[in-house]
């Protein structure tokens, strides 16, 4: 009763905490914050100087008192206080833009699959501290797969890769549950890096992290039945020490990126191995769906479609796609109840 009353006037979020962006959803509202997981912090007085994009801006630039850090590693908590501080800007830089005095929100959460109890606690805790009322923890795939639509709630096989910057989430979801899955450390970011160490061995160029990234999404591809492109990269030359310019081409990104995208493949190849031939004749017939930044890649969906024979499909807008599932949970929470994840403050499923 309390909490209907209260519901009706707070602004309740969804939020997807990635480790490379974070976005957060307003009931009524839609998606309000779409921002790069990047806190700039001042160490001599531990003021925040920025958060989000502007943040992103300082990295690698700033001087020794300023850091500019990424507080999630590989999908989970690595610097709680961090993650702590920017998630409460987020949610007080929405709450702030409402006339009224609010009562505080309730949050729906994302969380990757299969993290330890300790890592989804403290996911729990830093939302909690960052000024939620109440808590509510989903997988991310599994809001991955709500946000494009799926009939996750039937009795079939739905399979989503959320390939983002620190992990790719592969899963197969029937009867609102994960039947099978697996979650790999192998992703976007594990692509930038894979671009600095191929322009240092080949071109003896060092790279910035950023740099590989604008490369990786301006020429990037999984597969030869791309366009070839090529681009100009800038670094230093590792001999002389000087600045360098060096063109490269698609396909020698390709080849650079080449052994992490296999190992994408193979395990999605391998998670279908796990999952109950049933759904798997489902999964034949309905595709396979992308979702993340990673989904962006190109070519990656013809290469997947070419090694497992089953139609793939890019989702919509693959980016928004976990915080627009987080959304939908908020704004249908009778029927979707069933898939939050256990609390761990009173090992029950929530009530709304
Ligand atoms: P997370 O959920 O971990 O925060 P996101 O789903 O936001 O990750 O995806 C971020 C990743 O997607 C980054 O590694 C980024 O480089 C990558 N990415 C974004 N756009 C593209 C693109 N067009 N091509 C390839 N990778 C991309
Ligand atoms: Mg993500």
């Amino acid at each position: 009763m309390f909490n209907n009353i209260f519901g009706r006037f707070s602004r309740d979020m969804g939020i997807d905490l990635g480790t490379a962006n974070t976005l957060v959803y307003v009931k009524d509202r839609g998606i309000v914050i779409n921002e790069p997981s990047v806190v700039a912090i001042n160490t001599r007085t531990d003021e925040i100087l920025a958060v989000g994009e502007e943040a992103q801006k300082m990295v690698g630039k700033t001087p020794s008192h300023i850091v500019a850090s990424r507080p999630l590693v590989d999908g989970v908590i690595s610097d709680f206080e961090v993650t702590e501080r920017m998630l409460k800007h987020f949610i007080d830089k929405v709450h702030h833009e409402s006339f009224a005095i609010l009562p505080r929100p309730r949050v729906v959460i994302g969380i990757p699959l299969g993290v330890t109890e300790v890592e989804r606690k403290a996911v729990e805790d830093a939302t909690l501290h960052a000024g939620a009322r109440e808590v509510y923890l989903i997988e991310e795939p599994m809001a991955a797969a709500i946000g494009t639509r799926l009939p996750i709630q039937d009795a079939t096989g739905n399979m989503v890769v959320d390939i983002g910057g620190g992990t790719t989430e592969i899963a197969v979801i029937s009867l609102g549950g994960v039947v099978a899955w697996k979650s790999l450390r192998t992703a976007g970011n594990e692509l930038n890096e894979n671009i600095v160490s191929y322009a240092r061995d080949h071109f003896n160029l060092l790279l910035g992290e950023r740099t590989a990234e604008e490369i990786k999404i301006a020429i990037g591809s999984a597969s030869d039945e791309v366009e070839e492109q090529s681009a100009e990269m800038r670094g230093r030359d590792l001999i002389s020490g000087l600045p360098k310019e060096v063109t490269i081409t698609s396909s020698q990104v390709r080849e650079a990126i080449a052994r992490s995208t296999r190992l994408i493949i193979d395990n999605i190849k391998s998670t279908i191995e796990n999952t109950p031939p049933e759904l798997v004749a489902d999964i034949y017939s309905r595709g396979i769906v992308l979702c993340g930044g990673g989904a962006l890649l190109r070519g990656l969906d013809r290469a997947i479609h070419r090694e497992t024979e089953i139609p793939v499909h890019i989702a919509d807008d693959p980016l928004t796609c976990v915080v627009r599932g987080t959304g939908i949970v908020l704004e249908d929470l009778d029927h979707l109840r069933n898939v939050l994840v256990l609390s761990t403050q009173n090992d029950s499923l929530p009530r709304f």
